[in-house]
This record gives C-alpha cells, sequence and structure tokens, in this order.
C-alpha cells in the first residue's frame, strides 16, 4: 500500500532527492568512491558544499551581505548559540510555542528576556498581535512556524532591532525578505533535508557587539571564517539538502513550490472547515501551511482512536496529534504530494459518513 507520509519531522523528502541521495551514497558522481567516504577537505565535496550554498541563495532570493553556513547541533543549538552570540543585556522573545519557550529558555542563561507577547493563554492556536518591540533590547526572536501547534507567522516585520528567527519548519515554503532579518536559522529535518545540519542565513556586520567570550565552535564568526568548514561538516545531510534544493529550483523555485502549499493546506482546511465531525484548533488568521491540527468535535471525541486506527488502514503515517494539542496533526511539507493530501481527505470524509 502507498504511505502518506505526514510525519511532523524528520518528515518526507523529494523521492528523487531521496535516490540520487542513494546513487550518492553508492558511488558519488562516477568518482569511484562513496559520498561517506571522501574528505570533507577535497574538490568533490568543495563542490557539493559551494553548490548548496549558492542554490540555497537563489531559492530564497537572499541578498548580498549575507553568508550562509552549515552547522551541526539542530536547531536546538541555535537556541543557545544566538544569545551566546548576541545577548548582551536584554533580549526580546515571542512566545508563540514550546520551540519559542525551549529558546527562551536558553535565553535566559545570559541576560534577561522580555517576552513581549505570548499565546500561552490559548494553548498557543494564535499568533499574538498588536505588540511593540521595545528598542532597548539587544534583538528580537521569533519562531516563525510553530510545528507543534499549527500556527505560523507569515509576515516579514519591521524591527527597530536585530530580528532574529527560527524558521526550522517553514523554511523554503515561501518567499522570505531575508533583508529585514539579522539571523534565519533551523533545522533542515522538516522542508530541506535530513536530520543532522543546521542552516543559518547571517547578515554581515551583526556581530561582535557581545562583551563576554565565546568558545569557537559556539562562535558564529568560527563557522563564517572558512564557510561550514571550520570542523568536518554533516556532509551527507548537505548532499541530501542540496538534492532538495535541485528539486525546489526544478519545480521553478519558492513561489512555485508555496503555490502547491496553498492549495494543499486550503484543501484540507476546507475539508475540516466544512465538516461536522473535525475541527481545527488553531485561529484561522493564525493557521500555518506546514503543520494542520484538527481535533474531533466534542461529542464526537471518542471516535478520534477509530479514525486513526482507519487513517492508518488507509496508509496514513504520522497524523497523530502532538501530546500537548492531542487530536491529529497533518504535516504537509513541501515535498508532500497533493495526492497524499486528498487521500487524508478521502479518508475523512469516508469516516465522517459511516460515523456520525
Ligand atoms: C523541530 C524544531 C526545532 C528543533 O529542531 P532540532 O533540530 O531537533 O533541534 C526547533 N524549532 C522548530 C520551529 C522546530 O520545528
Amino acid at each position: 500500500m502507498k504511505k502518506h507520509n505526514f510525519n511532523a519531522g524528520p518528515s518526507v523528502l523529494p523521492r528523487v532527492a531521496i535516490e540520487n541521495s542513494a546513487k550518492a551514497i553508492l558511488d558519488l558522481n562516477g568518482i569511484g568512491m562513496s559520498l561517506l567516504e571522501i574528505s570533507h577537505r577535497s574538490k568533490d565535496f568543495q563542490a557539493i558544499l559551494d553548490e548548496t550554498m549558492s542554490l540555497f541563495k537563489e531559492m530564497l532570493n537572499i541578498p548580498s551581505g549575507y553568508q550562509v553556513i552549515f552547522l551541526g547541533g539542530g536547531a536546538s543549538l541555535q537556541f543557545c548559540m544566538v544569545p551566546f552570540n548576541f545577548l548582551n543585556h536584554k533580549a526580546a522573545y515571542l512566545e508563540t510555542g514550546v520551540w519559542a519557550e525551549k529558546a527562551i529558555k536558553e535565553a535566559k542563561y545570559f541576560g534577561e528576556v522580555e517576552i513581549i507577547a505570548s499565546s500561552k493563554d490559548k494553548n498557543f492556536n494564535y499568533i499574538p498581535k498588536g505588540f511593540t518591540i521595545p528598542s532597548d533590547v539587544d534583538y528580537f526572536h521569533i519562531t516563525t512556524n510553530n510545528t507543534i501547534y499549527g500556527s505560523e507567522l507569515r509576515y516579514d516585520m519591521d524591527s527597530p532591532v536585530p530580528l532574529i528567527a527560527d524558521m526550522s519548519s517553514d523554511i523554503l515554503s515561501r518567499p522570505v525578505d531575508v533583508s529585514k532579518y539579522s539571523l534565519i536559522y533551523g533545522g533542515a529535518q522538516k522542508n530541506l533535508g535530513p536530520a543532522g545540519v543546521t542552516f543559518v542565513i547571517i547578515k554581515d556586520g551583526v556581530l561582535g557587539k557581545v562583551d563576554r567570550k565565546i568558545p569557537s565552535m559556539l562562535n558564529y564568526a568560527t563557522h563564517l571564517k572558512d564557510p561550514s568548514l571550520y570542523n568536518t561538516p554533516p556532509v551527507f545531510a548537505i548532499y541530501t539538502c542540496l538534492e532538495t534544493l535541485r528539486w525546489i529550483k526544478n519545480l521553478g523555485g519558492v513561489k512555485a513550490v508555496e503555490a502547491n502549499n496553498i492549495k494543499k493546506a486550503k484543501m484540507l482546511y476546507d475539508t475540516i472547515d466544512n465538516s461536522k465531525m473535525f475541527v481545527g484548533t488553531v485561529e484561522k488568521e493564525s493557521r500555518s501551511r506546514m503543520n494542520i491540527c484538527f481535533v474531533m468535535k466534542e461529542q464526537y471525541k471518542g471516535k478520534e482512536d477509530a479514525f486513526m486506527e482507519f487513517a492508518k488502514s488507509k496508509g496514513m503515517i504520522g497524523i497523530k496529534g502532538h501530546r500537548s494539542v492531542g487530536g491529529f496533526r497533518a504535516s504537509t511539507y513541501n515535498a508532500l504530494p497533493l495526492e497524499s493530501v486528498q487521500a487524508l481527505i478521502d479518508a475523512m470524509n469516508e469516516f465522517e459518513k459511516n460515523n456520525l
């Protein structure tokens, strides 16, 4: 049976990226060696790294004056690296979910943290509006897509202080005005590649403003000098990112990817909104295109497990909601085919018809 992969992360990747990565593991470009066996300082790997960085810049339309680097440690290490490198006295954070809370926790090791708005009062089911970014802080940190709760902040705001964003789960899903940001980071394993590599987009001239000493590996400056090659980078994960970026380019770029994402999300949200049985958990204007969260209405709550089983029997993978929301979460990342969304919709409609 065909599987429909709605996993939240690691998650579905373009089939062609997986196939080409598998080939490169067996024999990289016909050189008679595996991608896994070559030196990260060889010209073969340098070519991979250069193309990955430049395609990433091209696909995201990153202006000059920004560098892209690939690091280990996941987005979670960035929760600590960001304040280590940027927080002198005080930073501002937008509290929109568990990942934002984790970022806040790390920042508190380095200085004062001001939470300027939070949606915790309603279990993070909306993006706060109408907040003012203070001008006396070292930076303002946002999480653009809240993977667990299914809310998304989809506009690039003006900020009087350096704007820093965790874009782990919506990177390359829509065009971004990178010029508004001082730093953007994310784990690759939602929309870009396999687990094990983290992308960081960093604006020139934003470093060097903190007084503390920073250990080499945690200092962005170290990784910018010989980009992504201070120590051994995650070569395999980077290669798969390259294949994903090539896939995006072949599709027509991020604009084309976004059009698909809009279509997929609309299909599923329309189904939820027209359902007598299912209901979305996130306020409409804050809804994510990447993680679509829904539950059963109160009178049908008892049928959630049955639907889960039914959906499984139809090939749906990974639609169980995070324990802090319950119900269901369908992650509809870039590489998820439209047919998978349709299959989920068909399963929902069929189940509803038979169980109302
Ligand atoms: C998955 C995720 C993280 C954590 O990423 P790791 O690479 O596992 O550290 C952080 N932020 C967001 C928004 C995520 O979706």
